[in-house]
């Protein structure tokens, strides 16, 4: 394979995070490169809000703007300012050299200077006949409430919450205030969420939970209508009417590319530092749900995505390599060590 250029800032991923940070960087003049990925199951460029319907909560669009409109406009709206666009995935890094090494799907390796990581996560799915069909068309299946809870198609609906983990915790009660029930399904007899979250579901009057049951379909056509149960110890089937699902068995976040060459939490994202997105390799940053186990909203991605530009630019004026009006202080030093030893003395 031959050779690529040395680029100075390539941005990895291709949704909120990677076109926000792409837009800063363009109008820094740092003429990022994005390797925006190529179509794989159901991730597909463009990220996560390629599979979604309507967008409500994204600032700036008062009626709602569908999701996949919203991400052309961001692309957009970076290649304005000069971002290039590569449509492969990066397969491979070595980030232990510097200049860093990155090897796309096809095309020739990449030299970087700096790199930020936006290569987002992907919600779990059940995989089961009619799922996929339905979220992708706003029939009724979602994998974020927050994100589509508050829709009218869910208002007043006895809704499904697939999950007994802190997140289908938190998803249900969130539900409850749009539905007429909440019914969590859950393949065994007790939940892995934390006792206080479980206690607050158990307890709430418009709660109940199907022990022991797993959905094994989702009914209806244009709309769903139902999900039809499994019992996990018995094998018996019955449906169950329903006017929503939603998959809450968490998420998996993009890095396997990276090889373990960075600092991962526990859960397999990204680890930056407090309120940073820098990582603990100098020069590599992390935006977006890649890094981001809590909040895993559009906003919050794209509000890194500019967090990780900055920081590139000034990193990179730090080392010789352009100007940066954000300057380096002794509360904010640039480098990752520095950072870290900063932010553990504030602690
Ligand atoms: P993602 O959107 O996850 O995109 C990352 C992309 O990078 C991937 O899709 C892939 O194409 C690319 N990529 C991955 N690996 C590589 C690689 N190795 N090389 C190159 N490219 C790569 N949030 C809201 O705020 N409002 C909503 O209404 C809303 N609705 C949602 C509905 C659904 C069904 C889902 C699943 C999520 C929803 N969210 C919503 C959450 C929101 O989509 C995410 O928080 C947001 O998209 C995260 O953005 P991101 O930039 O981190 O990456
Ligand atoms: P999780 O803890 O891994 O739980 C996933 C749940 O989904 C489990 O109950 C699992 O069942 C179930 N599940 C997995 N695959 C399934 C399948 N194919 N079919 C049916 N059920 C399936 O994931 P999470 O809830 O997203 O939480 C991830 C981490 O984030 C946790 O550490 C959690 O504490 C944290 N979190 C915290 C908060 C909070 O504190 N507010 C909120 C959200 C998340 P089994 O139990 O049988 O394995």
């Amino acid at each position: 394979m031959s050779q690529g250029k040395l680029e100075t800032l390539v941005i990895i991923g291709s949704g909120p995070a990677a076109w926000t940070a792409a837009l800063y960087a363009a109008r820094a003049n740092l003429e990022p490169v994005v390797y925006e990925g190529e179509p794989i199951g159901t991730m597909v460029p463009g990220g996560q809000l390629m599979t979604t319907t309507e967008v409500e909560n994204y600032p700036g669009f008062p009626e709602g703007i569908s999701g996949p409109e919203l991400m052309d406009k961001m692309r957009a709206q970076a290649l304005r300012f000069g971002t290039r666009v590569v449509s492969e995935r990066i397969v491979r890094t070595d980030l232990r050299v510097h200049p860093f090494k990155l090897h796309p799907s096809y095309g020739p390796e990449t030299s970087a200077l700096a790199v930020i990581i936006a290569t987002g996560a992907n919600a779990r799915w059940l995989d089961i006949p009619n799922e996929e069909r339905l979220a992708q068309t706003g029939g009724g299946v979602s994998a974020c409430a927050i994100c589509d809870g508050a829709l009218p198609v869910y208002r007043d609906q006895v809704l499904a919450v697939v999950g007994g983990g802190d997140t289908a915790m938190e998803e249900s009660l969130y539900l409850t205030k749009f539905a007429r029930e909440v019914v969590i399904v859950h393949r065994r007899d007790e939940f892995r969420a934390s006792k206080v979250m479980a206690q607050r579901v158990l307890e709430h009057p418009k709660i109940r939970t199907l022990w022991n049951q797993r959905v094994v379909e989702v009914l209806g056509y244009d709309s769903i209508s139902g999900v039809r149960l499994e019992d996990t110890i018995t094998g018996e089937r019955r449906d169950l009417d329903v006017g929503g699902l939603f998959v809450a068995i968490g998420h998996t976040p993009n890095t396997a590319f990276l090889d373990d060459q960075l600092d991962l939490t526990p859960h397999g994202y990204i680890r930056t530092q407090p309120w940073r997105t820098a990582t603990n390799i100098d020069g590599v940053f992390a935006a977006g749900d890649v890094m981001d186990d809590y909040f895993r909203q559009a906003i919050t991605a794209a509000g890194t995505g500019c967090m990780a530009a900055l920081e590139a630019e000034r990193w990179l004026a730090h080392h010789g390599l352009g100007e940066s009006p954000v300057l380096e202080t002794a509360e904010a030093p640039v480098s990752a060590e520095a950072a870290q030893q900063a932010s553990d003395s504030r602690a």
